[in-house]
């Protein structure tokens, strides 16, 4: 890996890898190639450069389903994470569930796996089920073991999640799912790009992410779906692209593959972007990629540990997140401070506004970590934080 690969990496200590990532010029380059020497749509064209454009845009599906070996899978294109749950919600559990049916959540999950499951309780009359949170915030198989009763139809979960960083075993939860007949759908937007992800190894029913967590593009992630439940699925959307044929009865053929919820003029540029953010990823190692992230959490925090006014929230060793206030400054004042010494932090509640039940703070300050930082950019970090003078820096 170079780090000159990343244009931005010079400009700014970058830590807000849970947000977005910074791109990579593969990625930045293969886009502007698309745009400057071959545009066009898909799957219409009989010309040289729509044929092209088609070899690269359903190529691309081969390149995630190795990356995630989704070999017993489809791999659908979307907006990105949030679209991806969405079109499980309510192009396939809307017809599967009935009043009265358990989703099991956590309160540690991302507003976009909590949100869509309220709306289908409010349309259908599902329940939700919030399981408890260990002590130090992560989710225990254990607790979800006790939780399922035979009204429990679905479990969602983040295998990552945004705030604390816990890795939960998707293997384990999937081996319970199987057991019970529950549906298992994976959040994988903070997994994906930063840890081996085996969608068949796993047993997930439904695996959502975006390209933008993982050097790709904004605007482009994909929903993969176990084959068994490919065709019980509905599209959201309909138009051009996804039919085969319509009659003035009002009647209508769809496709049968992928392009069946890909109606009209998917994101090209960006699926291609996504193609070579897989081929760098993967080209790294994700095994690597994760080890050298949970080696630069443990310096984080050896080094934060120095300085008694850091509080942290989550010092295990899963993940590169790590969740933390500095003691008497709001964490939006410490974000502030840090972008003053050109350091890219994430403040806030990170979408997670049930968390703050568990942790007993509404706010955190949150450095997520990519395969591009180092130490020496945490030795910037943690030195800046060292200041006495913080709160007065920020007034
Ligand atoms: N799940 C998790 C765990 C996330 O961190 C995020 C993004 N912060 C999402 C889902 C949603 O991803 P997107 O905004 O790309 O749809």
């Amino acid at each position: 890996m170079n780090r000159e690969d990343f244009p931005m990496i010079s400009k700014t200590i970058y830590f807000d890898n849970g947000a977005t990532t910074l791109k990579c010029k593969n990625v930045i380059e293969s886009m502007k190639r698309y745009y400057t020497e071959y545009t066009s749509n898909i799957h219409r064209g009989d010309y040289e450069f729509s044929l092209m454009t088609n070899e690269l845009y359903d190529g691309t599906r081969h390149i995630v389903k190795s990356f995630i070996n989704g070999k017993n899978s489809k791999v659908i294109f979307t907006s990105g994470t949030t679209e991806s749950i969405n079109m499980i919600v309510f192009g396939f559990m809307k017809n599967k569930l009935s009043k009265g049916d358990i989703v099991l959540l956590n309160k540690s999950e991302h507003a976009f796996n909590i949100l869509p499951w309220f709306k289908l309780k409010e349309e259908i009359g599902i329940e939700i089920k919030f399981i408890s949170l260990t002590d130090s915030f992560e989710v225990d198989v254990n607790e979800i073991s006790n939780n399922i009763t035979d009204k429990v139809k679905v479990i969602s979960i983040a295998q990552i999640s945004n705030v604390i960083g816990d890795i939960r075993d998707i293997k384990k939860i999937s081996d319970i799912c199987k057991k019970n007949n529950i549906y298992l759908c994976v959040d994988g937007a903070q997994s994906v790009p930063h840890k081996k992800v085996d969608f068949d190894e796993c047993g997930m029913d439904f695996l959502s992410f975006s390209g933008h967590k993982m050097i790709g593009p904004t605007g482009v992630g994909c929903l993969v779906v176990r084959d068994e439940l490919f065709n019980e699925m509905e599209p959201l959307y309909l138009g051009g692209g996804m039919n085969l044929d319509f009659y003035n009865d009002g009647s209508y053929e769809l496709h049968s593959d992928e392009s069946k919820f890909e109606a009209g003029t998917l994101p090209i540029a960006e699926v291609i972007g996504l193609r070579e953010a897989c081929l760098y990823l993967e080209e790294i190692g994700m095994d690597k990629i994760h080890e050298y992230e949970v080696e630069l959490k443990k310096y984080l925090i050896e080094q934060l540990e120095k300085n008694k006014k850091i509080i942290m929230y989550n010092k295990s060793l899963d993940s590169g997140i790590l969740s933390f206030n500095v003691d008497g400054v709001f964490a939006q004042d410490v974000a502030i401070y840090l972008d003053k010494y050109n350091i890219c932090v994430r403040a806030g509640n990170h979408c997670d506004k049930l968390l703050d039940e568990e942790i007993g703070v509404s706010n955190t300050v949150r450095v997520s970590l990519y395969f591009y930082n180092t130490k020496e950019e945490i030795d910037k970090l943690v030195k800046v934080l060292d200041n006495d003078n913080i709160l007065r820096e920020v007034i």
